[in-house]
This record gives C-alpha cells, sequence and structure tokens, in this order.
C-alpha cells in the first residue's frame, strides 16, 4: 500500500469513533431484544461502516466490519443454541455470511474512495499553499511570502533582539537586456540568479522575488557587519558568472543596499532604509553595495569590477515620450534596432535570407556640456548623413548608444556589407565642419553577417567585439567577425576593389 494511503487510513477522531462505537452496540442490543430471527436490523450495521468508511478511511472501516460482526454473532449464536435444532441453521448461516462479506466489502470501498479523495485533496491543498508563497518562475518566495516572512522575522527580533539584516538587489539595465537578449533570455537569468543566491545564503536565510527583477535576502541573526559580506559575495559572483542561453553566454550586474534593523523600527521604515541604500548603488554608478547606516548611505568595498557603461543614457532610455525615436538625432532609436534585428533574423531563419548588421561609433571624447551635446548632435547627424549615402533605402540607420549608429543591412551578405561601410570610413574620416573644426568625424566600424539559424543575441555580441578590435589602436577601421574571429579590413583597400553586387 503506498505510505500515504497508509497515512491517511490512520485518521483517528475519537469522539467521531466512540459514537459509532457505540451506534453498532445500539443496534446490537435492538437484535437481541427482536432476536435473530428479523434479520432485516442487521442491514442497520451498515450505517457505522459506511460512515467509518467515508470519514476515517479503509483500516478503520475494515475494523468497524469486523465488530459488527463480532458484536450481531454474540446475538445470532445463542439465538441459534436455544431455538434451531433442525429448521432455518444453514439458511441463516448462508445469509449472515453473505450478509458479512458484503459489509466487509462495503466498508473497505467507501474507505478506499474516501482515502483516495482525501489524498487528492490534501496534494491540492499543499500545491495551491506552494502556488500563493512562491515566485513561479524562480521558485523562490514571492512578495506575499516575504511580506509575511519579514514581519514575522521583525516580531522575533522584538523579542529576542537578535540581529536581523535585510539586502536588497535589482539587476541592472534589465530593461535594456530583454530588448536585447528577448524575453525568454530575461526569463532564464532570473532563475539563474535565484539560483545563484540559493547557493550564496545560508538555508535559514530567505530569499524572495519581491519585484520584476529585485529579489530580496533576509537574513537572521546577522549584523550589518556580516550583511556586507554576504551581500559583496552575491554582486561579485553575480558579475563574475556567465549565463548560457541558447548558444549566448550571458553577464549581468546587480546593485545592492543593505541595513540591519535598529530600535523601534517597523517594517516599512527597515525596507525603506534598505531600499534608500539601494538606490544609492544605483545612483553611484550600478555594480555596487551601499548599506544605511540608521543616517546615511555609504558604499562598502570598491564594486565595480567592471566599469559599468550608463546604457540608459542611449537611444531609447532617454526620458523622451516617444520609445521608437531617438530625441537628439530624430533617428529611430535603439529599441527600434533590436526589434528590426529580432525580426529580420526570424525572417532570415524562415526564408534563409542573408543580413548583416554594423556598429558605427565615433571616438571622440565629449562630455555632457552644452558645447560637447551640440557638438555630438552634429557629429551623430553628420555620420547618419554620411551613412545614408552609402546605403540603400532599406537599410535601417537607427542611434544605438550614446556615441553609436546601428545599421541593418537586410538581404546582404558580409562582403557586400562591407563596401557601403568602408566607403562609409574613408568618407567620415575625410569630413571636416568648419563650425567644429576641432572635432574628428572618423569611425570605428565593426560588422558581421547573422549566421545560420544564429540567435540575434549572439550576432550583436560579434558585432560588439568586432568593433572593439576596429576602435583600438586609434579606430578609424573597419572590422567584421566572420564566426569564428575578428578581421581589420584593411586600411587603403579601394572600395571599388570590393565588388558590391547588392542592386
Ligand atoms: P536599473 O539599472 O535602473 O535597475 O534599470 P532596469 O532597466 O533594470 O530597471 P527598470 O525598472 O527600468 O526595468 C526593469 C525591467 O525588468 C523591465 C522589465 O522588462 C523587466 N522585467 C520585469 N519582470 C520581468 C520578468 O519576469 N521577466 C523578464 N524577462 N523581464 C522582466
Ligand atoms: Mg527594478
Ligand atoms: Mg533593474
Amino acid at each position: 500500500m503506498p505510505e500515504d494511503i497508509q497515512n491517511h487510513s490512520q485518521i483517528r477522531h475519537p469522539l467521531l469513533e466512540t459514537a459509532l462505537i457505540a451506534l453498532v452496540f445500539g443496534v446490537s442490543a435492538l437484535m437481541g431484544y427482536y432476536s435473530v430471527e428479523t434479520p432485516v436490523l442487521l442491514h442497520l450495521f451498515y450505517v457505522p461502516v459506511v460512515l467509518t468508511g467515508a470519514l476515517q478511511g479503509r483500516q478503520r472501516a475494515r475494523l468497524m466490519a469486523l465488530l459488527c460482526i463480532l458484536s450481531s454473532l454474540i446475538i445470532f449464536v445463542p439465538n441459534l443454541n436455544a431455538e434451531a435444532v433442525d429448521g432455518i441453521p444453514l439458511m441463516t448461516l448462508a445469509v449472515f455470511l453473505l450478509w458479512a462479506a458484503t459489509l466487509v466489502l462495503i466498508g473497505v470501498i467507501v474507505g478506499a474512495l474516501s482515502d483516495r479523495w482525501r489524498i487528492a485533496m490534501d496534494h491540492l491543498t499543499e500545491a495551491h499553499k506552494k502556488d500563493v508563497l512562491t515566485d513561479s518562475l524562480t521558485g523562490v518566495a514571492n512578495r506575499r511570502a516575504y511580506e509575511f516572512e519579514l514581519a514575522r522575522r521583525i516580531a522575533d527580533w522584538n523579542r529576542n533582539a537578535k540581529d536581523l539584516s535585510l539586502v536588497l538587489l535589482d539587476i541592472d539595465y534589465f530593461k535594456k537586456f530583454n530588448d536585447r537578449y528577448g524575453h525568454q533570455a530575461g526569463d532564464a537569468v532570473l532563475r539563474a540568479v535565484a539560483d545563484e543566491l540559493a547557493n550564496t545564503v545560508r538555508e535559514a536565510d530567505l530569499i524572495a522575488r519581491y519585484g520584476g527583477e529585485e529579489f530580496a535576502v533576509v537574513l537572521s541573526e546577522t549584523n550589518i557587519e556580516l550583511a556586507k559580506e554576504v551581500a559583496e559575495r552575491i554582486r561579485a559572483l553575480i558579475e563574475s558568472s556567465r549565463f548560457p542561453f541558447n548558444g549566448l553566454i550571458l553577464r549581468l550586474t546587480v546593485s545592492v543596499g543593505i541595513a540591519q534593523i535598529r530600535e523601534g523600527e517597523d517594517a516599512t521604515a527597515f525596507v525603506q532604509r534598505a531600499d534608500a541604500a539601494l538606490y544609492s548603488s544605483k545612483e553611484a554608478g550600478r555594480n555596487r553595495v551601499h548599506f544605511h547606516d540608521g543616517s546615511t548611505c555609504q558604499q562598502f568595498g570598491n564594486g565595480m569590477a567592471t566599469e559599468i557603461k550608463d546604457q540608459t543614457k542611449s537611444g531609447d532610455s532617454r526620458g523622451g515620450s516617444d520609445p521608437y525615436t531617438d530625441e537628439v538625432t530624430g533617428l529611430p532609436s535603439q529599441k527600434v534596432f533590436l526589434e528590426e534585428l529580432r525580426r529580420r533574423a526570424a525572417e532570415r531563419n524562415r526564408y534563409g535570407t542573408k543580413l548583416s548588421l554594423a556598429i558605427v561609433e565615433f571616438n571622440e571624447d565629449l562630455d555632457d556640456t552644452v558645447h560637447d551635446a551640440h557638438a555630438r548632435k552634429s557629429l551623430l547627424a553628420t555620420i547618419s548623413k554620411l551613412a545614408s549615402s552609402v546605403l540603400r533605402d532599406t537599410d535601417l540607420i537607427a542611434r544605438f548608444d550614446e556615441n553609436s549608429l546601428g545599421i541593418l543591412l537586410p538581404a546582404t551578405d558580409l562582403t557586400n556589407a562591407l563596401v557601403p561601410l568602408t566607403r562609409l570610413r574613408a568618407n567620415a574620416s575625410q569630413y571636416s565642419d568648419a563650425k567644429y573644426a576641432s572635432l574628428s568625424y572618423a569611425v570605428s566600424i565593426g560588422a558581421v553577417e547573422v549566421l545560420g539559424d544564429e540567435h540575434p543575441g549572439s550576432a550583436l555580441q560579434r558585432v560588439e567585439v568586432a568593433l572593439k578590435s576596429s576602435s583600438a589602436e586609434g579606430g578609424n577601421a573597419v572590422s567584421y567577425h566572420d564566426g569564428q574571429e575578428c578581421q581589420k579590413v584593411a586600411e587603403d583597400a579601394p572600395t571599388a576593389e570590393l565588388q558590391s553586387q547588392r542592386d
């Protein structure tokens, strides 16, 4: 018998059991009073047996049936001795045996059905409880469980004053991550981050996903000094982790805020301080840990082993109301570029058409001063004009990042994509503008062709590698990544030599 069925058969309700046993004796007494010749009374025994089966399961129903048979025998046997010498005994015996067998059978059937129903209900309740408290994507506690558990641990802290700290984590630039690699990749790394957290903290600590890309770790019996170590360990681990997804190797960083609960503080104030620390980590450039010491937020450790570019300043997320148009240049935003890349890559997979893409970057060191902002705008406008003069109407030019443009070349293989790109580099390097005489219009270009059933995110990673290779050693170069390695297009390659068959 399966273990859970056995467990369920042993459910006991003493009061109910006593009442049912009393019922058995009541029926026996009634039988004794009216004698066995009214066997119709035997049927009354079905009542306690069926009730026991329904309410207490198969095993108890079997026992109850046996009790009924025994007590009816006590009445039956003396009556048999006293009255029946050669009359009804055989017939009576047969009826009695048939009744006894039916009684046991009915008890067992009703009990077994009741056991199964109870097990199913228990599983359902268990699953429901889990659903209500668990985040279905990552398997860690959800916001409801987090709030409940945090309140419980704060109440514990009020009772026994053992240290309690809270770590809040928010994945950096996750919106951009989703835009670039797709929501499925985003979901996969959310799961991976939850797993990393589970592997880093103790079992007694509570890990929860309390928002889209926001996690909390409640550290019991942990003071702020220990919490800082834990938080920094988590930050460094996530920074150094590589998350494989569909052939891509993805990476990301988190910003962290921590606080230790203070005298007289409630959950709201406690969470607010940890949240303020998290906000400080974001403000300071992300990928770092800040803690709230009761009055101010301070950074812990160096954080940020890798420099994080403030990607929120690029095309699609400049506070403007239209996410599809870059405010500075009026070009399509990075969002459009990435969506179009995904769409074209899917089309490529379906119809086998060619698709190339490039990033064109200018290497000027421009900051946020008004003069530089104008200079950047002029540079971007000029480069996009130069690009459109060498590209086809169907090619897409978009703002890719702070200092770069993205170019999508549908129906174009790498060789043919390099023709206009090489021309663009040559034209740009010769360009000068009287108004910004000191500006260099030279550009670095990285290019790739999307390969096989390559994920668009992987093509983007390759194009960025190619761009890095061309901007190294002074830039003003075109490099491409052919799936294996980067190659630089010779600077003096006459563009006529690269035969274009595009039109
Ligand atoms: P910051 O560095 O300032 O935190 O920038 P951010 O882009 O991470 O923050 P923002 O709050 O602007 O965006 C959060 C993004 O997280 C938006 C949403 O697309 C993404 N996100 C939220 N929940 C999920 C989810 O369940 N799955 C995936 N794939 N993405 C999610
Ligand atoms: Mg967030
Ligand atoms: Mg975020």
